[in-house]
C-alpha cells in the first residue's frame, strides 16, 4: 500500500484512517521495489489510499512504483488497484502508461448502496474509469471487485456484474463484507458459501475470463494465480 496510510475519503466499510495525508515520500518507489526484490515476488499488487489532495491523485507515484519494480524484477508481473482519480482521464492514463499487467478498480457494491457505503465515490464514475482502462492499447487486464453482505439483493449483484463486464472488466473478485467496527456499516447478511459458487458461475455466464468468489476472497486474493489463469489462453479477439 503506497502513498501513506491516511485517506482523503471516508468509506463506511473501510478501516483506513481518514484525514489530511502527508506529501508522498519521494523514495517510496525504490523502497517498494527493493522490498519486492528481497521477497522475490512474482506478482506484485500495489494499492493506495485515495489522494484527492494531489493534482494527479497520486497517479504519477503509482507509475513510478511500477517502473521501479520492473527495473529490479523485470520478470515479475504487476497489478495496480487504484482509486477513481475523480475520473481524471490523464491520471488514469498516467498509470496505464507505466504498463502494469492488471488494472484493478473496485466497484465495491451495487448501484443502490453506493451513496451509503462510499459517499465520496460514484457507481458510474468507477465504471468510466474501467472503460478508460479497457480502451487503452496495448491492452491491460481489467479487474474489479464486489463485496456482498451490505444489504444488496442477488439480482443487484448480477446487475453490477453485467455493468462491470459491459465496461470492459475481465477479472472479478467477490467476497463477504466484514465490518471493521460497530461504527462502520453493519453486516446485513452472511452469504452462504454455496452462493459464492453461483456468483462465480454467473460471472462465467456473463463473460468474465476469471472470477474468484468466496467468503474470504479480497481484491488481492491469489491475484497472481487469477491473472495467470486468465492469460493462459488468448482473448476471443486473439489478443493475449
Ligand atoms: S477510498 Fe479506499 S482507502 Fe479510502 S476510505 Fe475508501 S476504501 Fe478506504
Amino acid at each position: 500500500m503506497i502513498l501513506g496510510g491516511v485517506c482523503t475519503r471516508a468509506c463506511r466499510f473501510c478501516a483506513v484512517q481518514d484525514g489530511t495525508p502527508q506529501a508522498p515520500e519521494q523514495d517510496e518507489p525504490e523502497r517498494v521495489a527493493a522490498a519486492a526484490h528481497a521477497m522475490k515476488l512474482r506478482h506484485v499488487v500495489l494499492t493506495s489510499v485515495t489522494r484527492d489532495d494531489l493534482a494527479d491523485g497520486g497517479a504519477g507515484h503509482f507509475a513510478a512504483v511500477v517502473r521501479a519494480i520492473r527495473r529490479v524484477l523485470p520478470r515479475a508481473t504487476t497489478e495496480v488497484l487504484v482509486p477513481d482519480f475523480q475520473e481524471n482521464r490523464a491520471a488514469v492514463e498516467t498509470v496505464l502508461a507505466s504498463a502494469p499487467d492488471v488494472f484493478n478498480h473496485n466497484l465495491e457494491t451495487v448501484r443502490r448502496l453506493q451513496a451509503m457505503v462510499r459517499p465520496q465515490a460514484d457507481y458510474q464514475r468507477s465504471l468510466q474509469v474501467l472503460r478508460i482502462a479497457a480502451a487503452w492499447r496495448p491492452r491491460v487486464w481489467i479487474k474489479s471487485g464486489l463485496m456482498v453482505g451490505l444489504g444488496e439483493t442477488d439480482d443487484e449483484i448480477r446487475q453490477a456484474m453485467e455493468d462491470l463486464h459491459a465496461a470492459g472488466c475481465e477479472l472479478l473478485t467477490i467476497g463477504q463484507y466484514l465490518a471493521p467496527s460497530t461504527a462502520h456499516c453493519p453486516v446485513q447478511r452472511f452469504v452462504e458459501p454455496a452462493m459464492f459458487d453461483v456468483y462465480a458461475r454467473w460471472a462465467r455466464e456473463i463473460g468474465f475470463r476469471e472470477a474468484s468468489a468466496g467468503p474470504l476472497v479480497r481484491s488481492s486474493f491469489q491475484a497472481g494465480k487469477l491473472f495467470r489463469q486468465a492469460r493462459r489462453t488468448p482473448r476471443d479477439d486473439g489478443d493475449v
